[in-house]
């Protein structure tokens, strides 16, 4: 197969110009454009996010993200590669030299996590946002650093994804467990803490704004990992989700006058 420069492509071409090309049903909301994603069929018109500023896009159900190439990949089932043939034969040669303002990829850019930290739990101090365990998750070092998260060389969690679980006013409650490897056991460890009872992220929820409801904390990282607002994206704590839980997640919506949640 040939040579595609996935660089050079990604230099003169936008997200936002894939997306026409696949023919993406799209709906700009404030930084983001939203839409069902034809591939994966489910999850409404807020399945596919996609983030031109950044040149990103995240697919909620798939739970898979990233840059145009991927999306293309994505939403054709093909691979990268392929992806990029498409790209290259589709705009070819002739694409108008975007200004630099809205191309595609915006490299190093790391998203502002807004910081509501109180007195609560003592953070942990010897967490590794970048170790390599937790790229291999899809998650960069910048968005562990940013949600305080890393890998637990030692400790309760030791071997696992450490991300930390604050309350709705900031304060930090515990530290999730995530596994990074398919040897452990994929449920959610937790340590004198009841999961049930918190919704991940909700201290970061912005007034009116979107609401992306998930169904672990790995994929609220890997959402915002791909672009998504960190102050849009929640998740339950808990395989099963009780009354209790929608009560809380109603009562959240009334109180940020949020969008209708969008569960994934
Ligand atoms: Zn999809």
């Amino acid at each position: 197969m040939p040579y595609v420069d996935y660089v050079e492509l990604k230099s003169r071409i936008t997200i936002l110009q894939a997306a026409q090309m696949l023919a993406l049903t799209l709906k700009a909301h404030g930084a983001q454009h939203r839409g069902p994603c034809p591939i994966c069929n489910t999850g409404g018109d807020r399945a596919l996010v996609i983030t031109p500023e950044r040149g990103l896009f995240y697919c909620f159900p798939a739970k898979t993200g990233g840059d145009l190439i991927k999306l293309v990949a994505h939403v054709k089932s093909c691979s990268q590669n392929e992806a990029a043939q498409l790209v290259q034969s589709q705009f070819g040669g002739t694409v108008p030299t975007i200004p630099a303002r809205t191309r595609g990829s915006i490299p190093n850019h790391s998203p502002t996590v807004p910081q509501n930290q109180k007195a609560g739990l003592n953070p942990l101090p010897y967490l590794e946002p970048e170790h390599p365990a937790i790229q291999a998750l899809g998650i960069s070092p910048a968005t562990a650093a940013a949600f305080e998260s890393g890998y637990a060389g030692k400790g309760v969690l030791r071997g696992r994804y450490a991300v930390p679980v604050h309350g709705k006013d900031g304060t930090l409650l515990a530290y999730v467990g995530v596994a990074v490897s398919k040897e452990q056991s994929p449920t959610l460890l937790f340590h004198n803490f009841d999961p049930g009872s918190t919704i991940f992220n909700a201290n970061r929820l912005a007034e009116g704004g979107d609401l992306f409801v998930c169904r672990d904390p790995l994929q609220v990282l890997l959402a915002v990992e791909n672009g998504v607002a960190p102050e849009s994206v929640v998740a339950f704590l808990t395989d099963g989700i009780a009354a209790q839980q929608l009560e809380m997640l109603a009562a959240l919506m009334d109180e940020k006058k949020t969008e209708p949640a969008q569960l994934f």
